[in-house]
């Protein structure tokens, strides 16, 4: 489904990538763990088109997207959430979730001016359709409420409904429980099962904090400095002695929770 060949992109003096080499299999879900600024980040927006890397290959079903634009990357089946919440703030819970499914509409901008029922039509349509991925996350209720008087982790759910919405093969999910409380973290992690189950998704999953991915990826990679030094199912990685030393090295318990990058 994704495939990630030799990836470097540097900042400076500072190699964010590596020649970091994965693949993903479709509907398979993966995550991502490493220590602060290992690059997972930075992978991401490699992947996404917000960086153009300096060597390297991102490969989609077979078709090669590296350095495309990130609307264009978007249009072929990739969504993401950022690591700090992206939302439209001063808009509804509703709306923010009927942009990203603006790609899908079905009227042409003569129909948009005239206001013609098609236009009607399919304004309702998207409208429906954002308040089926709003209840998905059991966000139904609020989709009146602008979305910066959401608590915090409703607004990280929109997050993941919006990128939803955009209907992708891939969906890219960097540490969407950052700031959760246990119990949030738990539902969120049902939720991403859910998703994956219902929209038959390929995810990949960043997590600074290993406990969380242990439980719901069925493999995980690890970062360090840029590089993967590890991957393999979530128990191996666990006992994995450059896995530890990478996060106890940087004072990071591997099983902390609470911690936010
Ligand atoms: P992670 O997500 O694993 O915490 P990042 O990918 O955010 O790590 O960062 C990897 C390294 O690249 C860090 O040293 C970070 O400071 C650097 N970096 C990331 N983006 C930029 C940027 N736009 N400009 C300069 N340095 C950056
Ligand atoms: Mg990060």
């Amino acid at each position: 489904m994704l495939e990630v060949q030799g990836l470097t992109r540097h900042f400076g003096g500072i190699k964010a990538l590596d020649g970091v080499d994965f693949h993903l299999g479709r509907g398979e879900l993966v995550g991502i763990i490493g220590p602060n600024g290992s690059g997972k980040s930075t992978l991401f927006n490699v992947i996404t088109g917000i960086y153009v890397p300096d060597r390297g290959a991102v490969t989609l079903e077979k078709g090669e997207i590296t350095g495309l634009p990130p609307d264009e990357i978007s249009r072929r089946g990739i969504a993401r959430t950022f690591q700090n919440i992206r939302l439209f703030r001063e808009l509804t819970v509703v709306d923010n979730v009927r942009i990203a499914h603006h790609p899908h509409v079905r009227y042409g901008p003569i129909a948009a001016l005239l206001r013609t029922g098609a236009f009607y039509r399919e304004e309702r349509r998207t409208r429906e359709q954002a308040e089926e991925f709003l209840s998905i996350f059991s966000l139904q209720d609020r989709g009146k409420e602008l979305a910066k008087n959401l608590p915090y982790g409703d607004q990280r759910k929109l997050e993941v409904a919006r990128a939803l919405a955009s209907r992708p093969k891939i969906l890219l999910l960097d540490e969407p429980a950052a700031g959760m409380n246990p119990s949030e973290v738990g539902t969120l992690m049902e939720f991403i099962l859910g998703i994956r189950e219902r929209f038959s998704l390929t995810i990949l999953l960043i997590e600074h904090q290993m406990r969380l991915v242990m439980g719901i990826c069925e493999r995980l990679i690890v970062m360090d400095f840029g590089q993967v030094i590890a991957r393999g199912l979530p128990a191996a990685i666990r006992r994995d002695p450059k896995v530890i030393e990478a996060y106890l090295g940087k004072r990071d318990d591997v099983t902390a929770r609470g911690k936010q990058a």
